[in-house]
């Protein structure tokens, strides 16, 4: 049994994670897409080819994404420096976060 929020590995006769007073789950229902996703962002990316290069890896790795571009003009307000790089965000469900970190290790803090 599996912690939905911190993943701690559980014997199967315990119901609830101690940490974080969760219900456990089946570690074969962590394959199942969840419909309600809490999207979190990674720290921002400078440059479309860097940030397609992380793309790249997430589909590789079957990691759901989606990316957002031209944050630093729209966001940022930097008002029209010419020299800021693009800016990236990609958002990624909070539940994969810590397999992105790992695949992520070396390429992207
Ligand atoms: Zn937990």
């Amino acid at each position: 049994m599996i912690c939905p929020k911190c993943h701690a590995d559980y014997f199967e006769n315990i119901k609830k994670c101690g940490d974080c007073n969760l219900n456990l789950v089946d570690a074969c229902s962590l394959d199942i897409p969840i419909p309600d996703m809490t999207w979190i962002s990674l720290s921002p990316i400078h440059g479309n080819t860097n940030a397609d290069m992380i793309i790249d890896i997430l589909n590789t790795e079957d990691i759901p994404h989606y990316a957002k571009y031209n944050w630093s003009s729209s966001a940022l307000g930097t008002g029209g420096n010419s020299l800021v790089d693009n800016i990236v965000r990609i958002f990624i469900p909070e539940f994969y976060q810590e397999k992105t970190m790992e695949v992520l290790k070396g390429v992207h803090e």
